[in-house]
């Protein structure tokens, strides 16, 4: 419970107006992007320095206040959902760019950057941050990713979002600054402490400045698209290409259910057929010759050339898929899963995935960053149909199992959050308990994000 004294005390280090009680404020950040249920807070904080979220921290500590920190709030699985009573940081207002080591090919920001905003300001430098995630990178924080170790189109050639991160300032669960992480690229020195953070969902410590390793906005790119008569001939063709290593920047799986909500949304006319989207970057050699393997491999598997028309760009059809399939059909919720398996793996699931759906008479649509072994299956049910809604649950259950089984994980990209904690035993066993002694370490009196990841 946070009393007024602790309020009082809390303003001693926050400026009064950075602090909020205000009741559509605090509902504003009870929930994120998942359909679970919010939970409301008793105080929003906005920082505007490491040493003021430490400051918060340390009183948090002292009164056992639960805290989560907070992006944009675009989680799926419940992650950024604070606890009911509990505190708010959000990092909205440490939205600074701090430094772009160009020549080191390397940026330092705070953790509220929007994703898109970062790579519109390195524009002018040639260079750029790669992950992309998909439909959230207009406003995703390079905090949240972080926290999430979030990846997207562009992951397949450059990595997530742990394969740029250099440097970290954090605070701990006591409110001790630490610095993790160097300016190199490669280190063999100590622990890999950068790599425990990310991902770790705020339930570690509060990040709170970001060194990342940057790219170069390669000289020229193509994009295109192959349709397929199945989608297990797209998933067989994909598995096939991943095969010889191929210099692939994005590849992109979409079923046929997924374009028909696309055209549903936005009247883009598209053949309803399974569809891979591809993005190569490079010279014009390279590119050729990349382009000349993935024509193969497709023709192997009838797969066609797709015309996209010049307003036609994949990407920009590609954001807008969570949204056109929330809005498909009136009256349903989604149930999504994000599972990810070895990528031989790609065309059983896939013929599983559609195979138990037809079975159960469900409605599923399933897209994502399949050349990372990657894939989101979203299922659509109506919550007042009880029988339907079991099946549908059951369904996702089965999904992620059987992802288990076979040498994947329960979560590819969005974390554990609240609804993906069921599966942590199946996934980690024993391996678990090691996850909890270090949580223990860096969060001795267990208040940060704390009911998230763990069953
Ligand atoms: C339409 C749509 C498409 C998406 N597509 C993708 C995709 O392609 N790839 C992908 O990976 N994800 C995707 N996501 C999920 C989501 O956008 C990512 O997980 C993103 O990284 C979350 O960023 P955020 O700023 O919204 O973080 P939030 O949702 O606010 O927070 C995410 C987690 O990080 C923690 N956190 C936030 N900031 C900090 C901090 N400074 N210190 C410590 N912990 C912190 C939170 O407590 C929470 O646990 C998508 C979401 C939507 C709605």
């Amino acid at each position: 419970m946070i009393t007024r004294d602790i309020l009082s005390q809390l303003s001693k280090y926050i400026d009064p107006k950075r602090l909020s009680v205000n009741e559509s404020e605090l509902k504003s950040v009870a929930k994120d992007e998942s359909s679970l249920e919010g939970q409301v807070p008793s105080v929003l904080v906005y920082p505007v320095t490491s040493l003021e979220v430490s400051k918060v921290i340390q009183l948090a500590y002292t009164y056992g206040i639960k805290v989560t920190a907070r992006g944009s709030g675009t989680s799926l699985e419940g992650n950024s959902i604070p606890e009911d009573g509990g505190m708010v940081i959000d990092f909205s207002r440490m939205n600074r760019i701090i430094e772009i080591r160009e020549d080191d090919l390397q940026v330092t920001v705070e953790p509220g950057v929007i994703y898109n905003n970062l790579n519109e300001s390195l524009k002018e430098y040639g260079l750029f941050f790669p992950p992309s995630p998909g439909g959230s990178s207009d406003i995703a924080t390079i905090g949240g990713m972080v926290s999430t170790n979030a990846s997207g189109i562009y992951s397949i050639k450059y990595g997530g979002t742990r394969e740029s991160i250099l440097k970290l300032t954090v605070v701990t669960g006591t409110g001790e600054i630490l610095e993790l992480g160097n300016h190199c690229f490669k280190s063999s020195s100590g622990y890999h402490l950068l790599g425990l953070i990310c991902g770790s969902e705020g339930t570690l410590a509060i990040v709170t400045e970001i060194t990342l390793r940057l790219r170069g906005i390669p000289e020229r790119h193509d994009r295109f698209a192959y349709s397929f008569h199945e989608e297990l001939q797209a998933a067989l063709a994909i598995s096939e290409m991943m095969k010889y290593a191929l210099d692939i920047a994005a590849l992109e799986y979409l079923d046929r259910h997924c374009i028909a909500s696309l055209n549903q949304l936005k009247s883009y006319g598209l053949e309803e057929k399974p569809i891979i989207f591809f993005e190569l970057q490079g010279s014009e050699s390279r590119i050729r010759e990349t382009k000349d393997y993935i024509h193969a491999i497709s023709k192997d598997y009838d797969g066609q050339v797709m015309t996209l028309t010049s307003e036609e760009n994949p990407w920009e059809i590609r954001h807008h898929i969570t949204t056109a399939i929330s809005l498909r059909k009136q009256g349903t919720r989604i149930i999504r899963n994000d599972i990810a398996f070895p990528i031989s793996k790609l065309p059983d699931i896939v013929q599983r995935c559609y195979q138990k759906a037809q079975n159960d008479h469900l409605m599923v649509h399933a897209f994502g960053h399949v050349g990372l072994g990657i894939l989101h299956v979203l299922c659509l049910a109506d919550p007042n149909n009880k029988e339907e809604w079991v099946k549908a649950e059951r369904f996702n259950r089965e999904m992620i199992e059987y992802a288990i089984e076979i040498g994947g994980s329960t979560s590819g990209e969005h974390g554990i959050g609240l609804s993906l904690k069921p599966y942590m035993e199946k996934e980690h066993g024993k391996s678990l308990d090691m996850m909890k002694a270090i949580k223990k370490l860096f969060d001795p009196k267990n208040i940060l994000n704390p009911s998230k990841i763990f069953p």
